[in-house]
């Protein structure tokens, strides 16, 4: 789960990470106000959506008077901002952050996420922030910076001075940058994180040390003992299907192409899409419906599916262990009944019951196409598709 940045400002300050003043607003009437509360100005108006490269698009800007930051939160508020980021339809911009302005001497770049190679928490630090990590990474990877900690010992302050040196701090900003990247720690711990990412970290003209910007991303798995995190969720930065299907407790993430995928099991749903590329389609989804999924699961699943404007065609690849093929059967001629199917339907089913399962797809007068075998299914789903076109 992600969210927006004055939520994840208002988790580092109560952590002690020094972040600046500002406040959300939802309607520019309160802007003005809210500067004038924020001090003498100037200002920072920012757009909040989930995502990053606000900067360039227009979604960040200076103000120097209150009634600047008025027009800027007027501006913004309803405004579709475009990043390289939300895609070329861009995100609706519903709330906005009033910050108070800094004087930035030097932008700097620290993360903390879960380094699956070293199954360690890791420290990612770079003196080029401000910039798209994944571009340094790419064009001068001799500039970042990486710390992993044990998990046992924690991030020492022998491991943080050595981060600060690394990001050409010195003097008292030395000590800053030790107990700010040691609340970073903490933070990420204590909420479970599997992302903390403060681009940029700057040093101000007076010295100091602060997060002008940051993006947390939680653990899915450990949200339900963080209530509180867990409430500050925004629905409408998420894909509308993606939510339906977490209702119905279904592993479900859409993506571009226009093959739907119906699939039970995270690895066969994987090589599903890997077929189905590797035979020149493109998969409009990655969808798991688990191993116990009910009737109603399955139905809703080939809804969601179904829902998507862009499927041309769906494939249903089930291999029944402990899921039973005449589950997946009912689900499929239930949704059907319930929606209609337009597009191209190619069904591979195996194991339990699949006898019983394929007989009841034969007698439900649907147009299915039976396939047998993971290449024999994706290589028909994929012509079926093209064919349509
Ligand atoms: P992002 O583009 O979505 O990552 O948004 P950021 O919050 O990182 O802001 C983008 C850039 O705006 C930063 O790298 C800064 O250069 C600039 N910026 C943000 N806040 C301030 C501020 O308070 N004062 C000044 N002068 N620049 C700021
Ligand atoms: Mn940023």
């Amino acid at each position: 789960m992600n969210i927006h940045e004055y939520q994840a400002k208002g988790i580092l300050r109560s952590f002690g990470v020094p972040v600046p003043d500002g406040h959300v607003i939802y309607n520019s009437a309160s802007a003005r106000e809210w500067s004038k509360r924020l001090g003498e100005g100037p200002w920072v108006v920012k757009a909040q959506i989930h995502a990053g490269g606000r900067g360039k698009g227009g979604g960040v800007k200076l103000a120097r008077t209150p009634n600047e930051v008025r027009d800027l939160a007027r501006e913004m508020l309803g405004m579709t901002l475009v990043t390289h980021q939300t895609g070329p339809e861009g995100k609706l911009v519903k709330r906005v952050l009033v910050e108070e302005g800094c004087n930035i001497a030097n932008e700097l770049y620290v993360s903390l996420l879960v380094d699956r190679a070293t199954s360690k928490v890791t420290v990612m630090a770079s003196t080029e922030g401000g910039m798209d990590i994944e571009e340094v990474a790419a064009k001068t990877p001799e500039k970042i910076f990486m710390e992993a900690v044990d998990p046992l010992v924690g991030l020492t302050p022998f491991q943080c001075r050595k981060i600060a040196f690394s990001l050409g701090l010195d003097g008292k900003l030395i000590n800053k940058a030790v107990k700010l990247l040691e609340g970073l720690y903490t933070t990420f711990i204590a909420c479970d994180c599997s992302l903390l990412e403060i681009n940029p970290l700057v040093v101000t003209a007076e010295n100091n040390l602060l997060a002008l910007d940051a993006k947390f991303g939680f653990d899915d798995n450990a949200l339900f003992r963080h209530p509180k995190i867990a409430d500050l969720r925004d629905y409408d930065e998420e894909d509308h299907n993606e939510i339906e299907a977490s209702q119905y407790d279904l592993s479900y993430i859409s993506l571009t192409g226009n093959i739907g995928c119906l699939v039970n099991g995270a690895g066969l749903a994987m090589a599903t899409m890997d077929i189905i590329k590797h035979y020149g389609g493109d998969p409009a989804n990655f969808l798991d419906v688990g191993g116990g999924a009910t009737i109603e699961r399955v139905t809703e699943a080939f809804k969601i599916i179904l829902s998507d404007a862009n499927v041309k065609g769906i494939l249903v690849n089930i291999f029944g262990g402990i899921m039973k093929c005449d589950v997946i059967a009912t689900g499929v001629v239930e949704a059907a009944k319930q929606v209609g199917i337009k597009v191209p339907l190619v069904v591979r089913l195996e194991g339990t019951n699949v006898a019983l399962g394929k007989q009841m797809l034969a007698e439900s007068g649907l147009n299915i196409v039976t396939a047998d075998g993971m290449a024999d299914a994706a290589q028909k789903i994929v012509a079926a598709v093209k064919g349509a076109n």
